[in-house]
């Protein structure tokens, strides 16, 4: 089980994962919505345990962006804000879950095992775009139908976020960022066009359009 820790409290974020980690989990912590959101697109989470005062903007933002983008992992609102109104607007704007700090870990470890125990009966790690199927833990896609096929790790993950964001132009650089968020070494630029190059051929060329000078996009009709 694999949990993304978004909090910007560096003491807090660290003893969160040292809890987690004892609790079995293993935890990636981020401590901006930027680095969220592109952890979020290039690797794969169980869980999300949310901070909703960040310093790159609101954690409800990010929230908002993750649902519309319908990725429907199970998350956790872990704030300091505990009046109703914000339990409310957190809940409504796609939490699974509100826990105000300061907060008990038997609660919080609690709170976590019913989130996995009701994930188990209705998630789904399929996304379907325009007759293109993309099964997300098996890292295989279908296209119109037709027989499912393996893709390697970096195409995975590329299509994944374009499936992800469709209809949105995204630029080299951006993709790349999503590509290799993890990775301590910048990739080479062109990496990106070899990739859009090899979905091309696999799905079909129309399914990517290029926009010159802006980037590319996943057309969703
Ligand atoms: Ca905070």
């Amino acid at each position: 089980m694999r949990i993304l820790l978004v909090e910007d409290d560096e003491l807090l974020a660290e003893s969160l994962a040292e809890l987690l980690d004892d609790a079995g989990y293993r935890t990636d912590i981020s401590p901006s919505s930027r680095s969220a959101s592109a952890l979020s697109a290039s690797e794969e989470y169980t869980l999300v345990i949310l901070d909703l005062g960040l310093p790159d903007g609101s954690g409800l933002s990010l929230l908002s962006d993750w649902r519309d983008a319908k990725w429907s992992v199970p998350i956790l609102i872990l704030t300091a804000r505990d009046s109703w109104m914000d339990k409310v607007e957190g809940l409504r704007a796609g939490a699974d879950d509100y826990l105000t700090k300061p907060y008990h870990e038997e609660e919080l470890l609690a709170r976590l095992e019913a989130l996995l125990r009701r994930r188990g009966s209705h998630f789904s790690s399929l996304l379907e775009i325009n007759n293109l199927r993309l099964d997300e833990a098996r890292q295989q896609f279908s296209v119109d139908h037709q027989e499912w096929q393996t893709l390697t790790s970096t195409e995975f993950r590329l299509l994944r976020y374009l499936m992800r964001h469709p209809d949105r132009v995204h630029s080299k650089r951006h993709l790349l960022e999503q590509l290799y968020a993890l990775e301590q070494d910048a990739a080479a630029p062109n990496l990106v066009e070899v990739y859009i190059g090899r979905l091309r051929h696999r799905l079909g060329r129309e399914r990517i359009v290029t926009r010159r000078g802006e980037g590319y996009m996943l057309v969703s009709v």
